[in-house]
């Protein structure tokens, strides 16, 4: 019973660093955010000791008296938060992660080599959504399924509903995923379950990015329209890392739906669930029906919004022009510079960012854009006033870099990033000096 820093000083040691940097730097990376203390603390409980593969009252392991009254209050708070009739849909918390959470729905709805249609990863969809290249089937869900992608539209940068409604005519879909990872504009769910109906197939909604918002109802609500529901909970749910599946369970159609969920994540895709983790998710769903979560969520869109105008102020170009969610993409090729680079300068200056491709980009490894997301800074009860002076950060941010670039070229931009990808904060800066002492 020795506490970590005793016995692994090491590891606490990397803890402690990594704590540093989240606390010290400005988190802007928009699938994070900072989980609550008390969540934490559940996550990090003896309850990852124990085995309890199944469901509540049917397990195959003894000893889960008190598990199962965990997992049941668990379900009851996810149903809560986003106030959903228990007759109506029910919830599977065992997922142990978003992308094992989609892949057990779409086992649970379709059979193997059926047609799926969810967004383009370069247009803002998830790799779990049928994402695969010309050169390879990169995820079990474009190995298993035949994936034919929907986009957003060229000039306005939104989901072209009319593009999908006409391919999912040809293509005959099963299932039409919507959700995505980098898409700042809400989501028309029942133009999708138009489309869906027509063409007989399943819709499904994965709300990773927006589900916090989702619950403090300021954004549109899937549920009206979907018959699965799939979330991360660690996003602007501002949870522990884990995944939940909510599916109906009322009419014809979804008969044994609940069954087919519930074997999808055991035993077809996991084994015993963290029960540690299903802790820490209920305490976050509780955490997320108070007012105070309702107050959060309209401040993180309130904030993206503020750093929006911030950049735009300063003449930047953002896809879409805006965002009505936690998230914004920067489109950077109008000034000669890729997300890659600016994400590398902006970790030198304690600002953590990521590359992200912007609409028409050919590279998704040097794509021209990056991601800004308000969750994690929101968490830290910044309001309009202090993201807009995180908005100038940026703007130098972007000014340095371009210096960089105009005087010396790429070289010293390259010097400068691969200093900053090996070393940090001033002994970075100190060491590119060293090696540009003429500029
Ligand atoms: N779905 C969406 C829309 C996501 O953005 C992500 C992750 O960013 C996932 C699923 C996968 O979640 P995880 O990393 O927990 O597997």
């Amino acid at each position: 019973y020795a506490p970590l820093a005793e016995i692994d000083p090491e590891v606490q040691n990397i803890i402690d660093k990594e704590t540093w940097r989240q606390f010290s730097g400005l988190e802007l990376i928009a699938s994070e955010n900072l989980t609550s203390r008390a969540a934490i603390e559940a996550n990090g409980s003896i309850l990852t000791n124990k085995y309890s593969e199944g469901l509540p009252g049917a397990r195959y392991y003894g000893g889960n008296e008190w598990i199962d009254e965990l997992e049941v209050l668990c379900r009851k708070r996810a149903l809560q938060a986003f106030n959903l009739d228990p007759a109506k849909w029910g919830v599977n918390v065992q997922p142990y992660s978003g992308s094992t959470a989609n892949f057990a729905a779409l086992t649970a709805m379709i059979q193997p080599q059926d047609r799926i249609m969810g967004l383009g990863l370069p247009d803002g969809g998830h790799l779990t959504h049928g994402y695969y290249t010309a050169k390879k089937k990169m995820t079990a869900s474009s190995i298993y399924f035949q994936s034919f992608p929907y986009g957003i539209d060229p000039t306005t940068h939104l989901i072209d509903y009319e593009g999908l409604a006409k391919q999912a005519k040809i293509f005959k879909p099963r299932l039409i995923i919507c959700g995505a990872s980098a898409y700042p504009r809400d989501w028309d769910y029942g133009n999708l379950k138009a489309t869906a109906e027509r063409e007989g197939a399943f819709l499904m909604a994965d709300i990773a990015h927006t589900s916090g918002l989702i619950a403090a109802q300021e954004l549109n609500n899937p549920f009206e329209y979907c018959d699965v529901v799939t979330t991360t909970t660690h996003k602007t749910l501002r949870g522990p890392r884990a995944g939940l599946i909510f599916f109906r369970k009322d009419g014809d159609k979804y008969a044994d739906l609940e069954k087919r969920v519930n074997e999808a994540v055991f035993p077809a895709c996991q084994g015993g669930p963290h029960n540690n983790t299903i802790a820490a998710v209920a305490t976050a769903l509780l955490q997320v029906a108070q007012p105070e979560f309702k107050q959060y969520a309209k401040q993180v869109i309130a904030n993206a919004r503020a750093l929006g105008e911030t950049l735009v102020s300063h003449g930047y170009k953002l896809q879409t022009g805006g965002t009505d969610n936690h998230l914004l993409l920067w489109d950077l090729r109008p000034l000669g510079l890729t997300g890659s680079k600016v994400e590398k300068v902006c970790d030198l200056l304690g600002i953590t960012i990521n590359k992200n491709a912007v609409s028409g980009d050919a590279s998704a490894q040097t794509p021209g854009g990056i991601r800004l997301g308000t969750s994690a800074l929101t968490s830290r009860n910044m309001t309009e006033g202090d993201v807009r002076q995180v908005g100038e950060f940026l703007h130098r941010a972007v000014q340095l870099s371009l210096v960089l670039q105009k005087e010396a070229g790429t070289k010293l931009l390259k010097d400068f990033v691969r200093v900053a990808t090996t070393d940090s904060g001033k002994e970075g800066f100190t060491q590119v000096k060293a090696l540009h002492k003429d500029v």
